[in-house]
């Protein structure tokens, strides 16, 4: 058995360590050429570390990443709506971790090689198309120097991303990805800690937010923090911007708006002047697909159901589809599939539903919508949320979204036990 993966992201590099321990061969083709820490910060949720942990990845984590305690929103004058403890601070069995994704990345490819060899991810290798036959799957790659490479195999999984190729392969006339009039300007910032030096913090409603949360472990060790930071900001219609990871800008486009938005507790202007550098993406997901798998071919994490990220769950719904993708291997050495095309049906039937049904909350604000109803409610703010919101219903917006997406504690603990 050996399994193809077109893009060696998060998804990717998961799932090739997710395989090995399976005793599976994997061969990982990535577009980028040169493999590098690029991004800024990314949450991993507790259900996503869980699976960190079964590739005994959770200490090299930890090493890096911030064990985030708790979770707060506020208004846009900085009043709180509700606060959360998260990850071992809630009693999960497992941390929720915040860290900087190519640090995460990097500990990922470096672990597959280390794992599977310096050739189980080839560099600078861009999926073109693919032919499929009852035995086999065969699909081309494009290098840089114009050349093109063929590799075979019994599966292939398409995990390369939003602008996923292999996603285009089979719904040729989509639509480019759908955009919520929202702009996100995301930095990293090394300043003092605020709160606790762990804590996750969102102010504002849906179309004037701030989001921060250290990402930093090293960092924190030496009384400072690594605070990456998102400004978000509903723009005027048009045409997005292609939506780029890398994309530069300068803060006069959006610092503007937050110029009063300090507390006694964090000053958002300072945080925003401390980023060497300012990064642009469009807020755009897709809308969610029928269908994932085709024959011997399937899609995974942002190819498969790029979402808003809105409550943290972009790489963990990720890793989480990597892990329920070994489990369908591991059912299928044991026979319980008629054959490996089977197997992807059974990892698309239970992954898709589940993965829709947060792009389509996410729509509605996931967990966030707490800030648009107190923004709707008291757009001067208020003296205290009870007057506002009553906390029955914030406890039930909560409980509700982590249901949805699969990491309330109870399940949780059922899994650990
Ligand atoms: C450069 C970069 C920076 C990012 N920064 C952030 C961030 O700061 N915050 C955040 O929340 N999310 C960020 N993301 C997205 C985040 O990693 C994903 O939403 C999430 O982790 C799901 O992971 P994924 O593996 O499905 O997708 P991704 O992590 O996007 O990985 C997809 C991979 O496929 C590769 N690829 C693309 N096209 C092809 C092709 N034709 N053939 C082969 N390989 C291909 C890409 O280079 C990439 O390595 C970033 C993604 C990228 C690529």
């Amino acid at each position: 058995m050996k399994v193809l993966i077109a893009g060696g992201g998060i998804a990717g590099l998961v799932l090739a360590l997710k395989l090995r321990r399976l005793g599976i061969e994997s061969e990982v083709f990535e577009t980028t050429q040169h493999m590098r820490p690029l991004g800024v910060g990314i949450n991993l949720l507790p259900h996503a570390v869980a699976v960190i942990e079964s590739l005994g990845l959770r200490e090299a984590v930890a090493a890096r990443a911030i064990e985030t305690s708790a979770l707060h929103y506020y208004n846009a004058f900085g009043q709180p709506i509700w606060q959360e403890p998260r990850g071992l601070a809630a009693g999960y069995p497992v941390p929720q971790f915040s860290v900087h994704r190519g640090e995460f990345q990097m500990l990922l490819f470096e672990e597959v090689q280390r794992l599977c060899g310096e050739s189980a991810v080839r560099l600078g290798h861009s999926f073109v198309s693919l032919e499929q036959s009852d035995d086999e799957v065969v699909a081309t790659f494009a290098r840089p120097d114009g050349s093109t490479v063929q590799a075979r195999g019994d599966l292939l999984v398409g995990a390369d991303g939003i602008h996923s190729a292999v996603r285009r392969f089979y719904y040729p006339d989509e639509a480019p990805p759908r955009f919520a009039q929202r702009m996100l300007w995301r930095g990293v910032t090394e300043a003092p800690p605020y709160l606790d030096g762990r804590t996750m913090f969102m102010a504002g409603h849906q179309d004037q937010k701030f989001v921060c949360y250290p990402i930093s472990e090293p960092l924190r060790r030496e009384g400072r923090s690594r605070i990456n930071w998102i400004a978000e900001l509903r723009v005027p219609g048009g045409t997005p911007p292609r939506s780029d990871w890398n994309k530069v800008v300068d803060k006069s486009v959006f610092a503007g708006r937050f110029a009063d938005w300090r507390w006694d507790w964090i000053d958002v202007p300072a945080v925003i002047d401390g980023a060497p550098a300012i990064y642009e993406f469009p807020l755009v997901d897709r809308d969610t697909l029928p269908r994932w798998s085709f024959g011997r071919v399937t899609l995974m994490g942002d190819a498969a159901h790029p979402m808003y990220p809105v409550g943290s769950n972009g790489s963990a719904q990720a890793i989480l589809d990597a892990d329920y993708f070994a489990e369908c291997m591991g059912l299928l050495q044991q026979g319980r599939f008629s054959s490996p095309a089977h197997a992807l049906l059974e990892y698309e039937a239970d992954r898709l539903p589940k993965t829709t049904g947060i792009v389509l909350r996410n729509r509605l604000n996931g967990p966030e919508q707490v800030m648009q109803i107190a923004h709707e409610r008291a757009p001067g703010g208020f003296a205290h949320i009870d007057d506002v919101v009553p906390r029955a219903e914030l406890e039930e917006i909560a409980a509700r979204y982590k249901r949805v997406a699969g990491f309330d504690i109870e399940r949780l603990r059922a899994r650990a036990a």
